[in-house]
């Protein structure tokens, strides 16, 4: 029944031109959040909710997803799909721009799923560090960004500033004590990352600047 109903997700996103997690980084998201099982869960960037079905399939029967994006066809999409899944996870939809709503947000997270505007990585997690449990699991999605990111091409001007803003995400959970990252060169480039906590040593704060 699940993988029927990713299936037809799939080919209602391949139809109507809405990106979607590609294979290789399903494998990837999926893998977080069974070893995590996580419990209030958080992801920036629904679309028609591909990976909202794909985490919830692995969370606690009476777990929670918040799930942002900008786009409200996409999110009635992903709201007729999630009632077609039978899974008992609520999954609550806000629309909006994430770096309004992340503010907004109460309570803590132990998994965060960020699938959105990639020019906005680093102001999203800064913007969530209040919200993180220690412990907590961030998946990104594209952070290699169209292999642009590791360097030796260069990318087309358009690109510069994603690709600048991406390194420094990068840079915060690869070089700051707070986080513990795995990167995975599959898809478009994913991370995996454990919030260590803020009490660590030069800790990223929210409202650090990041230009
Ligand atoms: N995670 C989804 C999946 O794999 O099924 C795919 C998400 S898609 C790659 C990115 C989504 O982010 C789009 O639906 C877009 O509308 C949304 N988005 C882009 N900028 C945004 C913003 N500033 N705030 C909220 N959502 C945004």
């Amino acid at each position: 029944m699940r993988q029927e109903l990713l299936e037809k997700m799939k080919e209602f996103a391949l139809l109507h031109n809405v990106p979607i997690l590609r294979e290789p980084s399903t494998v990837v998201l999926t893998e977080a959040a069974h070893s995590k099982c996580p419990t209030r869960v958080l992801e920036i960037g629904t679309a028609i909710g591909y990976s909202s079905l794909l985490i919830a399939s692995e969370m606690q029967p009476h777990g929670q997803i918040i799930s942002i994006d900008i786009d409200e066809e996409r999110q009635k999409i992903a709201r007729q799909f999630f009632t077609q899944s039978e899974l008992t996870v609520t999954l609550e939809l806000l629309l909006g721009d994430a770096n309004a709503l992340i503010g907004g947000l109460t309570g803590c997270f132990d998994f965060v799923f960020i699938d959105a505007a990639k020019g906005q990585y680093v102001n999203y997690l800064k913007a969530l560090l209040p919200h993180l449990e220690t412990g907590a699991v961030i998946v990104a999605d594209n952070v290699l960004f169209r292999g642009w990111v590791k360097g030796g091409v260069k990318p087309p001007r358009r690109y510069r500033t994603i690709v600048k803003r991406l390194r420094e995400y990068l840079a915060i959970v690869n070089g700051t004590d707070q986080f513990q990252t795995k990167l995975y060169d599959v898809g478009d480039g994913v991370a995996v990352s454990r919030y260590l906590g803020s009490a660590q040593k030069g800790a990223v704060r929210q409202g650090d600047d990041n230009e």
